[in-house]
Formats: structure tokens, sequence, C-alpha cells
């Protein structure tokens, strides 16, 4: 892979916009660099443009270095900027695994770029070969999601690291719910492949939706891409403040994933016993698939009862299948009483 072909020619030519507090970012006594109200503090001042010190813990956590990260407001952002880094509108195309998480489809529509989707085969997994023939010389970006929304899978790694090696351009490999099956995660070995580039998320194991937080990993040659296209102060001080202070409190995530896991067993086992229930599909993520007899119906009627799952029926292979989010046992509780009211 060259990533100077891959990269678009406006991009690769562009002379990103620099902030005051690019060009000073040390300690001083007096900034009037950025016309800022001196009064305020410390609202008043811009945010780091580079999260440093946040940077520098979450590479801790993830073992891995801080020219390898890229933080985005949630992963909906280097979803978008890897469009628009590497794909010419109305000319490239990118490849991917259907049924999957809906935004790769909306950020490459939003940037005029074509969406080649290869079925998932019945039992939710896929082959690198079937990729590889749909991608031409266009084809820019392959996403993976793994393990997958909506169907909750890991994908096959072999298959995945056999896309990473033989195909030329970028392999985007959203891992938002890596955390829910544990010791799966390719980050570790980030570092031998030079066109892998993987999406995490505060949003999920670690309980932070609201700050909006998303990781893109990968060669500090891509992440200096993204960095001279996003907006130049794209997460605030309130979300870097918060997510210094949460990042800390690991244990809490490491329990909450833990007791997730288990409800995500207790509850499958405890829906196959419905009537109405066909399938529980197996999980490795926080929800579950579940394939019932009038779906919509029951969607409903849940919510009817205040309850909100999400109706997956209209996607490919998920025909009459409900997303459910596992929640708290009392949550968990709360749906299956309601479930058990509906027989
Ligand atoms: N990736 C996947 C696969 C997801 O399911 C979601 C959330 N639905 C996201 C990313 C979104 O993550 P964020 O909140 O970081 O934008």
């Amino acid at each position: 892979m060259e990533l100077e072909k891959l990269i678009r020619s406006n991009i690769k030519n562009l002379k990103p916009y620099s902030s005051a507090r690019d060009e000073y970012s040390g300690e001083a006594m007096v900034f009037l660099d950025a016309n800022e109200n001196p009064f305020n503090a410390p609202y008043n001042r811009y945010p780091d443009p580079l999260q440093r010190k946040l940077k520098d813990k979450i590479a801790a956590v993830k073992k891995c270095r801080a020219d390898q990260i890229f933080l985005g407001n949630g992963s909906d952002e280097p979803i978008d900027l890897v469009f628009r880094a590497f794909c010419e509108p109305g000319v490239d195309n990118m490849v991917s695994i259907d049924p999957t998480y809906g935004m790769y489809q909306v950020a490459a529509d939003i940037n005029h770029i074509e969406v080649r989707k290869v079925s998932l085969n019945p039992d939710f997994n896929f082959s690198a070969c079937d990729l590889l023939n749909k991608a031409d010389e266009h084809t820019k970006l392959i996403f993976i999601c793994s393990p997958n929304n909506p169907t909750g899978n890991l994908m096959d790694q072999a298959e995945i690291l056999k896309l990473v090696n033989e195909f030329q351009g970028l392999v985007v490999l959203d891992e938002a719910y890596t955390d829910f099956a544990p010791g799966t995660t390719l980050l570790p070995e980030l570092e031998e492949y030079p066109n892998l580039i993987i999406l995490q998320t505060f949003s999920k194991a670690w309980g932070m939706a609201g700050i909006r937080l998303g990781m893109a990993f990968a060669q500090p040659e891509i992440i200096r891409i993204f960095n001279k296209i996003k907006y130049p102060y794209n997460i605030n001080l309130l979300t870097q403040q918060k997510a210094l202070e949460l990042v800390e409190k690991e244990a809490d995530k490491a329990q909450w994933v833990e007791l997730l896991i288990k409800e995500r067993g207790n509850l499958a086992k405890a829906l196959e016993k419905f009537p109405f229930v066909v399938k529980i599909y197996p999980s490795d993520a926080n929800f579950l698939l579940v394939k019932m007899h009038d779906a919509r119906g029951i969607y409903d009627r849940l919510v009817q009862e205040g309850i909100i799952v999400r109706d997956r029926s209209k996607v490919i292979l998920c025909a009459d299948s409900l997303r459910i989010t596992v929640g708290s046992p009392g949550e968990n509780e709360v749906l299956l009483k309601t479930l058990n009211d509906l027989i």
C-alpha cells in the first residue's frame, strides 16, 4: 500500500488552518494570541487542538503510542474523515459487509462515494475473497465491523487479516464493541499493518456516549492526515476534562463489562423460553439480535409499555428480528416481565 497514492490530491496539497494554540502550546504567563475573553476561566480558553494530555493517558490504557491516536467527536468523525481524506467524490468507492453499522453508508453518501455491499454468509461471517473480488482500482476503503452491529458476532480474524494483507487500500476495522469480547482486539498488532485503521469508542463499555469521544488508531502518517483536515478544536474542553477524569476509572469499566456479559447470558437464556422467540443469535457485543414471530407487533407492544428496542426487521438477513441492548439487571427484568405479559 502506498499512502501517497491513496490520499486525495487536494488533501495532500492542503495547507491546514493553523490556530493560535497550534502555533504556541507551552506554558506562558499572558495569552493574548487567540482573541479570547480574559474572564470566565477556564472556559474562556480554547482547548488543546491535539488533546495531548488525554492522548497520553489513552495511550497508557490502550498500550499504544500517542502518535497512533486520533480523537474524534464520536467514532462518527473518523468514519467521515476517512472518506474526505481518501475518496474522490463521484469517482472512488468503498466495499463493506452487509448488514453492518448504518453510518458507513451515510458518510459515504454525504461524500458522494459508491458503496459496494457484500452480504454476510448465513452464519453472519464473510469471506475475504468475496470482498476483494468486489474491489477495483477505485476502491480505497474496506469497512469491517467486529463485533458487528446489528448481528452481534465477531468476524473471523483470519479473514480480516487476509483482507489487510491483500488489499491495496485501507481497511477500517470498527471495534466499537470489542470490550464485550475480551482479548479479541487487533490493536496490539497495529504496528504490523500499515493499512489498518481501528476505530474504538468511549460510548459503549466506558459508558460515556454523552460526551462524544471516539478513537481511531493507525500509523502516524494516517493520523497526521486526519489532524490536517479535522475542525481545529474538534474535542471541546468539557469532553477533554471529563474524559481525563473518567479514563482513570478503568476498574469501573471492567466491572460494568463483566456484569453486562453475565447479563447478556442471563437475558439470552430467559428470552429462549418465550414461545414467539425463534432464534437468539450468539452475541459478542452488549446487545442481542433476536428473531421472533411478529417482531413488529412485539416491538409496538413494548413501545406502548415504554420499552424501546430496535426493530431490525427490514435489514438484510435480519427479517423479523429485534436488536435488544443488554441493560441493567433491573431494566432486563422489566423487559422480561413485560414480554411475559404479552403471552
Ligand atoms: N460503531 C458502531 C459499530 C456502532 O454501533 C456505534 C453506535 N451505534 C458507533 C460506532 C458509534 O460510536 P460513537 O458514539 O463513538 O459515534
